[in-house]
């Protein structure tokens, strides 16, 4: 495999956010790795990050390139330096910078006609590049970054409308027609359509799903043996053209791979790596929101009393810089846990820390990204969900793969995040590491680590399915 393709060339072009582009460039890594030329699309302030990301893939001779076209920040009014979503001045922007985007397009076709590449891949929140796409006679694959069971479940709420006979927020229904009685009440459904603030957004996804439906198919980061039930409704029920490849962020074989990808670390690796060897297996809890979810003061106080009350050594990520004061913590706190914890201000190299032995517990936003690498790296979970696809996923951890328990968040409410008392933080650390049940979900995601690793291994699932795909992709350029 690998030559006989070698002519090949994909653009791939993610969506201007961390967890949008990290699992691309990890994809763009993986085709490149098969002989595929890859290019990446991304505007200047984002190049410096994806091209410390392939700097690997470069030394190892893979035929994968940057292409930048500059952000029209200005024309929107947005702020200068502002090219990602992570940087934007308040939730509100988004709509403007999804405007911005759009305004991508004519640079995105100069370099079509240019480059003339044999597919596009890229992000289902840039639907627009399918018209593009379309005017060159190029094939489109729509990459959305979640796994099959929150793209059928998204689809069976969009499909079956099952909202319109359910009368109360605190009512339990049955996601339709979705296999596994999964049941929900309505305040965890995204209110996109619902509320005036999320227009803009219910907008980009319905313009997102009409032009999903228009592509050549999708692209799923995910692997067979995880969601086999799901990934088969998703094809055979609901029709959809699929291919699964991932984990993708597989496709990083060394510790340096792992440690590049994202935004820079706000700690030294080698330290918390160094204070993680000092620690026992399976001690530490390690606790992250992704690269979008925002806390009140309140609610990370309240965090910051439950994991003082766990007695667990832990390792938390907060989206707070030195600059922002300490006002949202407990008095005295980083003293009193010297020793037993450490908080990141900003980006932590998360792959690193899920991997160490003595990481034994992961609170996660359930964000697609960050339940795959818990996976992998067979860290258990407590499933906090904050925003998008995030309520769906913790069903997906807790009530069919049976590798997490929930801290009882109710309520969808976007970045921010619902409110959680302390003693609930506490008691969901406490049962994710200790006793039996905590042991069962140990074994459990233990064999759906090892299915992963085996997945993207030569003859395994993932692996297979990407063969099929570039050679999909080929016979369509002959
Ligand atoms: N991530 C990281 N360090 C951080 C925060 C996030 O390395 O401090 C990475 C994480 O490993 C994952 C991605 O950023 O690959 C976040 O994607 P996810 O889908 O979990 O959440 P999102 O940021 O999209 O909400």
């Amino acid at each position: 495999m690998g030559s006989e393709y070698h002519t090949s060339h994909i653009f791939f072009f993610p969506f201007l956010a961390p967890g949008h582009s990290i699992p691309m460039v990890d994809m763009a890594k993986l085709f490149a790795s098969k002989g595929v030329k890859a290019t990446i699309i991304t505007t200047p302030l984002n190049e410096p990050c994806i091209s410390k990301s392939i700097e690997k893939s470069k030394i190892n001779g893979h035929n994968i390139h940057i292409k930048t076209i500059e952000f029209p920040s200005s024309q929107v009014c947005l702020p200068n330096q502002c090219e990602n979503i992570d940087s934007i001045p308040s939730p509100e922007t988004f709509t403007t910078f999804c405007k911005a985007t759009k305004l991508l397009q004519e640079p995105l076709e100069k370099l079509l006609l240019e480059q003339n590449p044999d597919c596009v891949v890229s992000d289902l929140f840039l639907p627009w590049t399918y018209d593009s796409t379309v005017k060159f006679e190029i094939p489109r694959i729509v990459f959305n970054g979640c796994g099959f069971f929150s793209l059928c479940a998204v689809e069976c709420m969009r499909l079956y409308e099952p909202l319109k006979n359910v009368f109360s927020d605190s009512e339990t229904f049955v996601i339709p027609n979705l296999p596994g009685e999964i049941k929900m009440t309505r305040l965890q459904i995204p209110p996109f359509e619902i509320l005036k603030e999320f227009e803009g957004m219910a907008r980009l996804l319905r313009e997102a799903k009409e032009s999903e439906l228009k592509s050549f198919g999708v692209i799923v980061n995910s692997f067979y043996e995880l969601e086999n039930v799901y990934a088969d409704y998703y094809r055979k029920a609901l029709g959809r053209k699929a291919w699964h490849i991932g984990p993708l962020f597989l496709c990083n074989k060394d510790i340096e791979e792992k440690a590049n990808r994202g935004n820079s670390d706000s700690i030294d690796q080698h330290a918390c790596l160094k204070w993680l060897d000092a620690k026992k297996p399976s001690s530490v809890v390690y606790l992250c929101f992704g690269s979008m979810a925002n806390f009140s003061n309140t609610q990370l106080r309240e965090i910051a009393m439950g994991l003082e009350a766990t007695g667990k050594n832990f390792i938390w990520v907060v989206r707070r810089s030195k600059e922002d004061g300490d006002e949202w913590l407990p008095e005295g706190f980083e003293k009193n846990m010297e020793g037993k914890g450490v908080i990141i201000r900003g980006w932590s190299p998360q792959a690193l820390i899920l991997e160490h032995e003595a990481t034994g517990a992961f609170v996660t936003h359930c964000g697609w990204n960050s339940i795959l690498e818990g996976i992998t790296a067979r860290v258990p979970m407590v499933t906090w969900p904050v925003a998008a696809e995030q309520f769906y996923n913790e069903k997906l951890v807790n009530e069919v793969l049976k590798i997490g328990v929930p801290v009882g968040v109710k309520k969808w409410v976007g970045l921010e995040g619902d409110s959680v008392e302390w003693n609930k933080v506490e008691k969901a650390v406490k049962r994710i590491m200790e006793g039996e049940e905590a042991d069962e979900m140990k074994n459990n995601i233990k064999v759906l680590s090892e299915l992963s690793k085996r997945a993207v291994e030569e003859g395994g699932s993932s692996y297979s399915d990407l063969n099929v795909l570039i050679e999909e992709l080929s016979l369509l350029r002959h």
